[in-house]
């Protein structure tokens, strides 16, 4: 399956671009499920000037999507149309600042900006440890873990819209409620500054390993999964209503609720996109059928099927 190319058309429009362009670029190997189609055009800018001269000149009817580390995302098989954004080596700036702040870029690995924070003694930042996503991601998600999220330790974020122009978004900005970003959809986010507190770098090392222990126990974190599937309903845990739905270790296809926390879904191997999330939807219909209660997804699904 390939789309039709666009990269020639685009390099005309953009004689001064320095980001690469890549046309039909598979995006399996981009996301943690290692599922999906390939993206119409694969774009990497090499820093925010690049990525807003970019998104300046590319036509308006041109679909933009941004991926991360690709953690919480089922590419569909049938590939992305339009632009596919990925930020990495120009948006991989990490600086320690006054008052136990941290710059990071989106680019920056989640787990980075928490061993960054440890090694300078900053608390408060140990949750990310926990995070395989990149920064980007973390701000688009609201990521968090054992009673932390990132809204608690947001103080303002950098974003280009769809039309190049950039933007500083305080917290309130950010609109953020459990695992959502109430921000414009259309900002790509490119920096964050994140505010830890006073603390002992010992204490926090031994925090970062509990943390690390805990993932190892609970999760199957060296599989080929997105994280926790669904959002926890108010009140209640989405784990628990798919167990008492029957659906731990379902299987559709080469995808599999996991044995060890059910509401993590595996590619255990050769499954589609297709698999994952029908297998997804089929929780769904019977922890309604069960509970009564519509489980909403938490995994972002981009593109089209096959
Ligand atoms: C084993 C495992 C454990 C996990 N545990 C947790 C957990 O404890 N807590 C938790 O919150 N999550 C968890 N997740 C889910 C995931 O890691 C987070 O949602 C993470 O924040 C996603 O970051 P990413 O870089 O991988 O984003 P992606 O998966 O690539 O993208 C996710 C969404 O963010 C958007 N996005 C990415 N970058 C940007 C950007 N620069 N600007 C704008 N939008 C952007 C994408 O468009 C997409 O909508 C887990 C996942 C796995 C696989």
């Amino acid at each position: 399956m390939s789309f039709p190319d666009l990269t020639s058309d685009l390099k005309a429009r953009m004689p001064q671009l320095r980001g690469r362009l890549l046309a039909n670029q598979p995006l399996a190997d981009l996301t943690w499920f290692r599922v999906g189609g390939p993206a119409q055009v694969l774009f990497m800018p090499e820093d925010e000037s690049d990525l807003a001269y970019f998104l300046r000149h590319l036509p308006t009817e041109i679909p933009v999507t941004v991926i991360g580390l690709g953690s919480n995302l089922i590419v569909r098989d049938g590939g992305v149309p339009g632009v596919v954004i990925r930020l990495g080596r120009g948006f991989n700036e990490i600086a320690i600042e006054a008052d136990h702040r941290i710059r990071a870029g989106s680019g920056v690995p989640d787990v980075k900006v928490a061993r960054a924070a440890a090694d300078a003694g900053i608390a408060g930042l140990t949750f990310l440890r926990g995070i395989p996503g990149a920064v980007g991601g973390a701000l688009r998600m609201n990521g968090g873990a054992y009673g932390r999220e990132t809204k608690d330790v947001l103080i303002e974020a950098r974003a280009v819209d769809r039309a190049g122009n950039v933007h500083v978004l305080s917290n309130a900005d950010m609109h953020y409620t459990y695992r959502h970003c109430g921000a414009p959809e259309d900002f790509i986010f490119t920096q964050a500054l994140f505010q830890g507190e006073a603390g002992d770098k010992a204490a926090i090392g031994a925090e970062m390993d509990k943390i690390t222990e805990a993932r190892e126990a609970t999760q199957p974190i060296k599989s080929r999964t997105g994280g926790s599937t669904f959002k926890n309903p108010p009140g209640q845990k989405a784990w628990a209503l798919i167990d008492a739905a029957g659906c731990r270790g379902l299987v559709v296809g080469g995808a599999q609720v996991s044995e060890l926390h059910c509401n993590f879904l595996l590619n255990l191997g050769g499954a589609t996109a297709a698999d994952i999330e029908t297998l997804g939807e089929t929780v769904r219909a019977r922890v309604k059928a069960q509970s009564g209660v519509d489980l909403d997804w938490e995994i972002k699904r981009i593109g089209v099927p096959a």
